[in-house]
């Protein structure tokens, strides 16, 4: 082979782009994920570590849409002298939406959505191939087959999500990471927190959501991997004192995915996690063990 040459060094900062640059990069690539499961992108902070493997990259992936918070300035500053991509801002602005917090910035969870996040594993092969042409036809086919596992996803998502009764079609959860899901799908989305976990979430937000539980009946809120649920306990006892019932319909995948080399690991295992357990709490009949029957704690 023309290119057989040690494997491109990649550097993702969440295990969403990870995912993507491998599924796109396959044997021509080396990727490590610098945040893993249950850690919260809004709040991270390069380490010595991260720093030193950045140093060694071939090419450096970011979300960019201000996810990283705390790592805006040193991404800035390093891509005067490395190959550093933002890749979520490839996304058209059209389609984003506002960020409650800043007027001048949009909402950045556009993992939420498998339409959205195709821009994004485009870009990721733009990059790779950028960086490795004589590797462009193989990014291109596993380009397709991701994209055609894409499309299956989106396909049983919404088939899913619309099995599920309409006045239940409402998703609580601890931030508000789920806009362009509930957009996509026809939910309305409830975070206790704002955009980013950065935000204090105020007793009146609590207060006002355990209105709307008892006002609309609804019995399940989630929590999710990456943020405390303190604030949803507070909202379940806020409930509970108002002689409402309001149960965990289980643990979302916000911001982080699940264990490295597990299904929900992965981008595609973590939507279809997802996907199944708010379709099953919220009243679906759904396949147990999701899409692929490869779900170890589904519905
Ligand atoms: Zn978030």
């Amino acid at each position: 082979m023309a290119w057989a040459e040690a494997p491109l060094k990649v550097v993702a900062t969440t295990g969403m782009i990870a995912d993507a640059a491998r599924q796109v990069g396959g044997d021509q690539v080396e990727v490590k994920g610098l945040m893993g499961p249950g850690v919260d992108p809004h709040a991270y902070r390069q380490t010595r570590t991260d720093i030193v493997a950045m140093t060694r990259a071939d090419l450096i992936l970011w979300h960019g849409l201000y996810l990283e918070a705390q790592m805006e300035d040193f991404f800035h500053d390093l891509g005067r002298k490395r190959n550093v991509v933002a890749v979520a801002e490839a996304v058209d602005p059209a389609k984003l939406r506002a960020h409650d917090d800043y007027a001048d910035k949009y909402d950045p969870h556009v993992w939420m959505s498998p339409v959205l996040w195709r821009d994004v594993v485009v870009e990721v092969q733009k990059a790779l191939t950028e960086a490795r042409p004589e590797a462009a036809e193989v990014f291109a086919a596993n380009t397709q087959t991701f994209l055609a596992e894409m499309d299956k996803l989106e396909a049983y998502g919404a088939r899913a999500l619309a099995a599920v009764p309409e006045d239940n079609r409402v998703l609580v959860t601890a931030h508000d990471a789920f806009g362009y899901f509930g957009a996509e799908y026809g939910y309305e989305v409830l975070g206790i927190q704002g955009i980013s976990t950065q935000s204090e979430a105020g007793l009146n937000r609590i207060g006002e959501l355990v209105d709307t539980l008892v006002n609309k009946q609804l019995t399940a809120v989630f929590v999710e991997s990456s943020v405390s649920d303190r604030s949803m306990r507070a909202l379940i006892e806020g409930a509970a004192a108002k002689s409402h019932d309001v149960g965990v319909g289980g643990e979302l995948y916000s911001d982080a995915m699940g264990e490295p080399g597990t299904y929900e690991g992965t981008y595609i295992g973590m939507l279809d996690h997802n996907i199944t357990v708010i379709a099953g709490a919220l009243g679906a009949d759904v396949p147990g063990r999701g899409m692929n029957g490869k779900l170890s704690a589904g519905f």
